[in-house]
């Protein structure tokens, strides 16, 4: 059977025989002449008006639980009105979760788009690093930056895509260039005196940078080839400069 207000069909039962019966969605009081029937208690406080409250008492006193209504009943004079109180905070709240979840999505859509930015911005930087570089050679100066001892006994050769920095040695060598920069080498000597009959050798895309300190040769102290480019900002150079090709020696004296 269903409720004989809202139409429900939920009951609970009370009572030592079962002989009360609430509805669990508007709470409406029956009673249970026999099993499997219901009639509508007409419950009314007693200034002779329906009071939820009222018959929340008088449901307690019948024997139900406390329970919260999901639908409240208003009197309204002689007649009852179902008022969906639940349906309605329900509706409100899908509304308001459905704001919030428009906010939480669009955000979620933002950021997105942010990381495929940025993964595009330095993908694309990257390929254009490759092209500028030459074919098959290493970009240049992507290793870790790094500080070498050279102990300036035997030559010293660096390459791929080294960033290498020598500082405040003196070499003295007997044979060969002292030092070869090669592939996509990128190397700063800072203050370094080298005596050598062959200086610097940079070949491929080698960057070499000359701080201060000398290249004594008797042979060519800085000779370049490929697209290599030996700077000297201040050193003492003795001996021949060679460049060959689209490589580039500058600030030799
Ligand atoms: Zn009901």
């Amino acid at each position: 059977m269903n409720c004989l207000q809202c139409g429900a069909y939920s009951f609970e039962y009370a009572g030592p025989n079962k002989e009360y019966a609430r509805c669990t969605k508007c709470l409406a009081l029956h009673t249970v002449p026999r099993p499997g029937h219901v009639q509508l208690m007409d419950v009314r406080a007693p200034n002779g008006q329906v009071d939820p409250q009222f018959t929340a008492i008088f449901a307690q006193q019948l024997g139900f639980a406390p329970r919260q209504a999901q639908d409240h009943v208003v009197g309204v004079g002689p007649v009852n009105i179902v008022v969906p109180t639940a349906r309605i905070e329900r509706d409100v709240r899908n509304k308001i979760s459905g704001i919030i979840w428009g906010w939480i999505i669009g955000g979620i859509i933002l950021a997105i788009m942010a990381i495929v930015g940025v993964v595009i911005f330095f993908f694309v930087r990257a390929q254009m690093k490759d092209m500028s570089a030459n074919g098959g050679m290493p970009a240049a100066g992507t290793g870790a930056p790094e500080t070498v001892t050279w102990d300036g006994k035997a030559p010293y050769s660096c390459g791929a895509s080294q960033v290498v920095t020598i500082k405040g040695t003196t070499a003295t060598l007997t044979a060969g260039p002292a030092i070869s920069a090669l592939g996509a080498c990128q190397l700063t000597l800072d203050g370094v005196n080298i005596t050598a009959p062959d200086g610097i050798q940079a070949m491929g895309t080698a960057k070499v940078t000359v701080k201060g300190g000398s290249i004594k040769s008797t042979g060519t102290a800085i000779s370049a080839l490929g697209t290599a480019q030996v700077d000297v900002q201040g050193a003492k150079i003795t001996g021949k400069t060679s460049a060959l090709g689209a490589a580039k020696i500058t600030g030799a004296k």
